[in-house]
Protein backbone atom coordinates (compact mmCIF):
# COMPACT_ATOMS: atom_id res chain seq x y z
CA UNK A 1 0.00 0.00 0.00
CA UNK A 2 2.79 2.29 0.64
CA UNK A 3 1.19 4.73 3.03
CA UNK A 4 4.19 6.78 4.77
CA UNK A 5 3.34 7.69 8.95
CA UNK A 6 4.98 10.20 9.35
CA UNK A 7 4.17 9.95 13.28
CA UNK A 8 6.68 8.98 15.94
CA UNK A 9 3.98 6.72 17.56
CA UNK A 10 3.60 4.57 14.45
CA UNK A 11 5.76 1.65 16.24
CA UNK A 12 3.66 1.61 19.40
CA UNK A 13 0.19 3.01 18.57
CA UNK A 14 -2.65 0.34 18.29
CA UNK A 15 -4.80 2.36 16.02
CA UNK A 16 -2.65 2.47 13.60
CA UNK A 17 -1.52 -1.31 13.89
CA UNK A 18 -4.70 -2.43 13.92
CA UNK A 19 -6.28 -0.48 10.82
CA UNK A 20 -4.23 -2.87 8.83
CA UNK A 21 -7.54 -4.43 6.55
CA UNK A 22 -10.18 -2.20 8.60
CA UNK A 23 -12.51 -0.25 7.15
CA UNK A 24 -11.74 2.82 4.76
CA UNK A 25 -12.66 5.04 7.17
CA UNK A 26 -9.71 3.95 9.24
CA UNK A 27 -7.29 4.03 6.80
CA UNK A 28 -8.47 7.47 5.52
CA UNK A 29 -7.48 8.34 8.95
CA UNK A 30 -4.31 7.05 8.77
CA UNK A 31 -3.66 8.77 5.18
CA UNK A 32 -4.64 12.16 6.82
CA UNK A 33 -3.41 12.48 10.63
CA UNK A 34 -1.13 10.12 10.57
CA UNK A 35 0.49 11.12 7.76
CA UNK A 36 0.54 14.46 7.72
CA UNK A 37 -1.00 15.83 10.92
CA UNK A 38 -0.30 13.79 13.80
CA UNK A 39 0.03 16.47 16.43
CA UNK A 40 -3.65 16.73 16.01
CA UNK A 41 -4.66 12.99 16.72
CA UNK A 42 -6.19 12.40 20.08
CA UNK A 43 -4.60 9.51 20.45
CA UNK A 44 -1.01 11.19 20.10
CA UNK A 45 -2.08 14.14 22.19
CA UNK A 46 -2.97 11.44 25.06
CA UNK A 47 0.69 9.84 24.83
CA UNK A 48 2.71 13.13 24.77
CA UNK A 49 0.62 14.41 27.56
CA UNK A 50 0.04 11.67 29.99
CA UNK A 51 2.29 8.63 28.48
CA UNK A 52 1.77 5.32 26.15
CA UNK A 53 -0.30 3.56 29.26
CA UNK A 54 -3.16 6.25 29.54
CA UNK A 55 -4.45 6.03 25.85
CA UNK A 56 -7.35 4.29 25.88
CA UNK A 57 -7.52 1.31 23.08
CA UNK A 58 -10.19 2.79 21.80
CA UNK A 59 -9.50 6.58 21.77
CA UNK A 60 -10.79 7.45 17.88
CA UNK A 61 -7.92 9.85 16.50
CA UNK A 62 -10.27 12.38 15.34
CA UNK A 63 -11.63 12.70 19.23
CA UNK A 64 -10.12 15.18 20.09
CA UNK A 65 -12.63 16.05 22.71
CA UNK A 66 -12.16 13.18 24.57
CA UNK A 67 -8.03 13.47 24.53
CA UNK A 68 -8.98 17.16 25.88
CA UNK A 69 -11.04 15.18 28.68
CA UNK A 70 -8.57 12.42 29.38
CA UNK A 71 -5.33 15.06 29.60
CA UNK A 72 -7.71 17.20 32.07
CA UNK A 73 -7.98 13.78 33.88
CA UNK A 74 -12.39 14.57 33.64
CA UNK A 75 -13.74 11.06 33.32
CA UNK A 76 -16.42 10.63 30.27
CA UNK A 77 -18.44 8.24 32.45
CA UNK A 78 -19.22 11.11 34.90
CA UNK A 79 -21.46 13.23 33.62
CA UNK A 80 -23.68 15.51 35.82
CA UNK A 81 -27.34 15.82 35.04
S1 LIG B 1 -3.43 7.25 15.21
FE1 LIG B 1 -2.41 9.08 15.99
S2 LIG B 1 -0.84 8.34 17.46
FE2 LIG B 1 -1.49 6.62 16.16
S3 LIG B 1 0.00 6.56 14.48
FE3 LIG B 1 -1.78 7.78 13.79
S4 LIG B 1 -1.27 9.91 14.28
FE4 LIG B 1 0.11 8.58 15.44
Amino acid sequence: MGEECMCELEKSCAFFQSAEGFSKVIQAVRRTLCSTDPKNCARYIVHKKLGPEDVPEHLFPCDIIQAERIVHDESPEIKAG
